[in-house]
């Protein structure tokens, strides 16, 4: 048995030298220091700590282990990088894994095949003239085509899966599997007939599904016939899942990440002609409104995002983009794991009835102008409503205010929701307290939103299954791989189906607050298991844990066995939640103290800085209270720094700024210490000790 990928690679790659790669670091006492590549600062608060094989910015809040900076600098998910990295390490992937891996390799081959076939169709024969004049007819070069991979699908049956099955030995299930065939009663038939192709990829640039689209007119005959709705993508397949996929994402996250901005059209067409014409920062939904995790990508890259849909101002005719799609991109703009903030998304206004790729053809700096200034979309809503609600009258004011109500209650965030309240009261011309007073109101149940509701029943994992399968992968070793807190926390969870009920109500602990990356993606696993099985309704089957455990990545399945093997028996309710509070608490006072033991470096380095600028002035008592690491500060006595360390020039503000920090976290430290005495007090009656010792 082996201890897992996870750990080996862990244990084989230095994360500094990782990191180093793409990031300038210096050695800060234990720990290395560098300008953070995920937004733009000028002072370096990107830290890495090789004694925990961690990295975390304190400025943009991002952190985590070797996984997740792959993952975040590449732009891939958690294979993807377990896999790069494993490579690298030298360290084999478990076998399910590569078989896992050598299925997705032939599937991604087949379906280049496909792109391949599709684009030749389209430049080489007499069936793609119609699609290719159609093509430089709105203006495409023969350059974009080509290097776009444009393709066309003849109006035939077969032409594709024969030319496949051939020329590449598919199979019709390798086919049907990667949704470039459809099964019928005589053997399978090609999906895409009659329509231009447009290859979809991941962000390292793999194919991952096609998207159709019919011609406007004419194109390959057969005139008359139904001929579907004019956009197709490939279905859900092993390589394609539409709400995590966006159009030309690969090519545009360079160019995203260096204007800080990501720019999303409408259509594949409206995204090729912004390439085409140098605006790279560009991409494309999939014909669905933007889910969460479509923002995550995106954020990824650019910390802002700009809407240039044909936002429809009647949001009545079909295919548009309406208040209604708004509220529901703010609330996954609200629900995703970047937690953007709503500022940052915004809404680009082009001239009316005009689509982004005429305006970019027509009139570049209206387009550039356009979309350098959106509007951010809460304002873009109430101006929205505020031209539907009158809000001169009485009937209207109320009206207006009602209907960006729901919006408001999806804002998370207290300050941002106060900011927005007040603007929609001057809007409306009402008082703060009338909006504030609606908002109170409890709001008409949605399903899915009362915790009670989900704590039966559902995600009743059961442990003997799991530990019934015979796997290569020592579960105990491979969960060592994971924090002491994580693997107490997730081996609570994994058990308590009411705790896990209680946090999602709660919203308590979003994946990111984890620190590795397995424990993440475990316990984004779970949620996604538990959301499914609640939206299923098995009140009564319930979730066991073996399905889930079948689903997940090899590594990861073995981390669940080694959480559930080495468990302790289940506890009772009241135990259980505060097993769980300790560990919470525990993972806020490991954030609190590493974002304490960062700022007190940075006032050290400040006041010497001070120092030196003041020529050597000040007394040298203070510079030991300095390089002590800003040790006075610690509880009360914090005062005596500021008189202690004069701070000469422009350092003083920034000293003043950091002091002021530290305090508010040293009050935070002390609250959470409280809470944590009180809990404990409470769980030693019970005779419980939390698992892992004291942070
Ligand atoms: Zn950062």
């Amino acid at each position: 048995m082996s201890t897992g990928a996870v750990a080996s690679v862990k244990a084989k790659l230095d994360i500094v030298e990782i990191i180093g790669e793409s990031v300038p670091l210096r050695k800060a006492g234990t720990t290395w220091k560098g300008l953070c590549p995920f937004h733009g600062e000028k002072t370096p608060s990107f830290v890495v700590t090789p004694a925990r094989e961690s990295w975390h910015c304190f400025g943009c809040g991002l952190g985590g282990d070797v996984f997740s900076f792959v993952m975040q600098r590449e732009g891939i998910d958690f294979p993807e990088a377990l896999k790069r990295l494993a490579a690298r390490a030298g360290v084999e992937l478990d076998e399910r894994t590569s078989r896992e891996d050598a299925r997705r390799k032939r599937l991604r081959d087949v379906l280049e095949a496909a792109v391949a076939f599709y684009h030749r169709v389209l430049t080489d024969t007499r069936h793609g003239q119609p699609a290719l004049d159609y093509l430089r007819g709105r203006g495409f070069t023969d350059e974009t085509v080509a290097t776009f991979q444009l393709g066309w699908a003849p109006d035939a049956w077969e032409p594709l899966s024969k030319a496949l099955r051939t020329k590449r030995g598919a199979t019709d299930e390798e086919l049907e599997t990667v949704g470039l065939a459809v099964r019928g009663r005589r053997g399978v038939y090609d999906r895409f007939r009659g329509r231009i192709i447009f290859p979809i990829r991941d962000a390292s640039g793999h194919a991952t599904g096609l998207g159709g689209r019919i011609l406007e007119q004419g194109g390959d005959g057969a005139s008359g016939r139904d001929r579907g709705p004019k956009y197709l993508n490939s279905p859900a397949t092993p390589l394609f899942d539409k709400s995590r996929s966006l159009y030309l994402v690969d090519r545009a996250r360079t160019a995203m990440r260096r204007t800080g901005r990501a720019v999303i059209v409408e259509g594949y067409t409206d995204a090729l002609m912004a390439h085409q014409a140098g605006f790279e920062n560009v991409v494309a939904g999939l014909g669905t409104a933007l889910t969460a995790a479509q923002v995550e990508l995106l954020t990824r890259y650019a910390p802002s995002i700009a809407l240039a849909y044909d936002v429809d101002p009647a949001g009545q005719s079909a295919g548009t983009f309406g208040a209604t799609e708004l509220t529901a991109l703010i609330a996954e703009v609200q629900r995703s794991r970047a937690r953007v903030g709503l500022t940052e998304v915004g809404v680009v206004r082009l001239p009316e009835g005009k689509d982004p790729d005429e305006v970019i053809r027509d009139d570049r700096a209206t387009w550039e102008a356009a979309v350098g200034a959106p509007q951010p979309i809460m304002d873009y809503l109430v101006e929205y409503f505020a031209a539907r609600h009158d809000p001169r009258t009485v009937q209207g004011r109320k009206r207006l205010v009602e209907a960006v109500a729901p919006t408001l209650r999806q804002i998370g965030d207290p300050v941002e929701r106060d900011a927005y309240v007040q603007s929609l009261a001057r809007r409306a011309g009402v008082d703060v307290r009338t909006v504030q007073e609606l908002l109170q109101r409890p709001e008409t149940a949605r399903p899915g939103t009362d915790p009670s509701a989900t704590g039966h029943g559902t995600g009743r994992f059961t442990a003997d299954a799991v530990l019934a399968s015979r796997e290569t992968i020592d579960g105990t070793e491979a969960a060592q791989t994971l924090d002491p807190i994580e693997r107490e926390l997730l081996g609570l969870l994994l058990r308590h189906v009411d705790e896990r009920a209680a946090i999602a109500a709660a919203d308590e602990l979003p994946p990111e607050a984890l620190l590795t990356t397995p424990a993440r993606e475990l316990w984004r696993a779970v949620r996604e298991a538990d959301v499914a099985a609640r939206a299923a309704d098995s009140a009564a089957a319930g979730t066991t844990l073996e399905p889930f455990v079948r689903g997940l990545d090899p590594e990861l399945a073995a981390i669940v066995r080694g959480l559930v093997e080495r468990a302790a028996p289940r506890l009772s309710d009241d135990r259980a939640s505060r097993a769980v509070e300790q560990c919470l608490i525990r993972l806020q006072l490991r954030r609190v103290g590493d974002e304490l033991d960062f700022l007190r470096a940075e006032l050290a380095e400040a006041q010497a800085r001070g120092r030196a600028v003041a020529g050597g002035a000040a007394s040298g008592g203070s510079a030991e209270t300095g390089a002590a690491g800003g040790a006075a500060l610690d509880g009360a006595a914090s005062g005596g720094v500021v008189a202690g360390g004069p701070v000469a020039g422009g350092g003083i503000a920034v000293a003043d700024n950091l002091i002021d920090r530290i305090r508010a976290l040293e009050r935070e430290r002390a609250d959470l210490d409280r809470r944590a005495a009180a809990s404990t007090v409470l769980t030693r009656t019970t005779s419980r000790t939390p698992v892992g010792g004291p942070v």
